[in-house]
C-alpha cells in the first residue's frame, strides 16, 4: 500500500515489510502490509486503477464498467 491506494505486484512471494517494491502500474514504493482480516473490514483504501487495469487484462477479467458512471 502506498499513499492510501493499493497496487498490484508482479512478485509471488511476499515482500518483507519496508521493502522498496516495484508496482504494475510502474510506481514504486515500500510495502506495507496489513493482515486479511483488518483489510477485508475497513475497505478504505482505494484500489490504484492502472495496477487493477494491466492486472485485469493481463488475466483477462473483464473491467469494472459497472462502476464507471454509477454513485
Ligand atoms: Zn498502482
Amino acid at each position: 500500500m502506498i499513499e492510501g491506494e493499493w497496487h498490484r505486484t508482479r512478485l509471488t512471494k511476499i515482500p518483507a515489510p519496508g521493502q522498496v517494491i516495484t508496482m504494475l502500474c510502474g510506481a514504486t514504493g515500500t510495502a506495507v502490509f496489513e493482515l486479511s482480516d483488518e483489510r477485508r473490514r475497513r475497505e478504505i483504501h482505494r484500489q490504484c486503477e492502472r495496477c487493477d487495469v494491466i492486472y485485469r487484462r493481463e488475466r483477462g477479467i473483464p473491467l469494472r464498467q459497472d462502476r464507471i458512471g454509477h454513485t
